[in-house]
């Protein structure tokens, strides 16, 4: 079968590979096309997409924007082939990586007070890219000792209702979906099985994210169970919506996921491409 991964992140935002690596191991993989959704940035785009042609696969532009719902806090939407530089997404993903360069500094300062001092050069250069996500920070408290593991970070720090997490400025759900649209991209819903939504919610939900101009759902994803997976195609295949899926693979960052490791049908990209805008720029 041959199988797509539409869900990654490289060295741009907090993978630990190289746009260009990335490409280069998906290629080993024997992967049919892969998606690169960094957070919040495009910047590793054109390397994957040099890349991909030299490697002759197939290469999806994308982004994953971590959205604020106001009832169920935060959702995840990748917009894929989006137009680079568009007006309607670019400057406000300036904004929102900004929001997370003032939150950064709120968590060191929070840190600080709590006994986990960090300089935020560290930080950086952990980084390596321009988007600074809390796994660098977590990355640099373990490197200093203060935690055993990343994910000691986030249970005893960093996680949402711990002693250092902070708010940063996310647009909503539908807003994220009307600007990828207009920046003449399509909008997926990422990992909706991660909420625990039962399933009237879960499609009310959907139908609302349709409104807005919502194309697909990320069905097959490394933690949804085989009746989460199921559950989200029959919703795809009611509401007429494209289902996508990948491994949201990190490299060292979640070293548990493996790239190409997931049974995505390579069909689906042609689902999900057949939803661009009409008299897309
Ligand atoms: P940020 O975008 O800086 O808010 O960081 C979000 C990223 O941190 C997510 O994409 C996850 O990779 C990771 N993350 C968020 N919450 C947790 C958690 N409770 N445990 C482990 N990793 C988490
Ligand atoms: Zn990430
Ligand atoms: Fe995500
Ligand atoms: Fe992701």
């Amino acid at each position: 079968m041959k199988v797509i991964d539409l869900h990654t992140h490289t060295t741009a935002s907090d993978g630990s590979f190289a746009p260009a690596e990335l490409v280069k191991m998906a290629e080993k993989a024997g992967l049919h096309a892969i998606g690169i959704t960094d957070h919040d940035t495009t910047a590793g785009v054109a390397e994957a997409l040099a890349a991909g042609e030299r490697l002759q696969l197939e290469v999806v532009p994308g982004v994953e924007l971590s959205v604020n719902h106001q009832r169920l806090g935060s959702l995840h939407i990748l917009g894929y082939w989006i137009q680079p530089g568009h007006p309607d997404l670019a400057g406000r993903l300036e904004d929102i990586r900004g929001g997370r360069g003032k939150r950064n500094q709120k968590i060191l300062a929070r840190l600080a007070e709590l006994g986990c001092p960090l300089e935020l050069s560290e930080v950086l250069q952990i980084a390596g890219g321009e988007v600074i996500g809390r796994p660098h920070l977590a990355q640099a408290m373990q490197k200093r000792g203060y935690v055993k593991s990343t994910q000691e970070a986030f249970d005893l720090y960093l996680a949402r209702g711990k002693p250092a997490y902070m708010e940063r400025e996310r647009m909503s759900p539908e807003e994220a979906v009307d600007r990828i649209r207009r920046a003449g991209g399509v909008a997926v819903w990422a990992h909706p099985g991660l909420i625990g939504l039962e399933e009237p919610r879960l499609e009310e939900e959907i139908l609302k994210l349709v409104a807005a101009g919502l194309s697909g759902i990320e069905a097959y994803y490394p933690e949804h169970s085989r009746e989460t997976t199921e559950l989200l195609l029959n919703l795809c295949q009611r509401h007429n919506l494209a289902p996508t899926g990948g491994t949201d693979f990190h490299g060292e960052v979640k070293p548990e996921l493996k790239l190409g490791s997931l049974e995505v049908p390579a069909e689906l990209l042609e689902g999900l491409q057949a939803r661009l805008p009409a008299g897309r720029p």
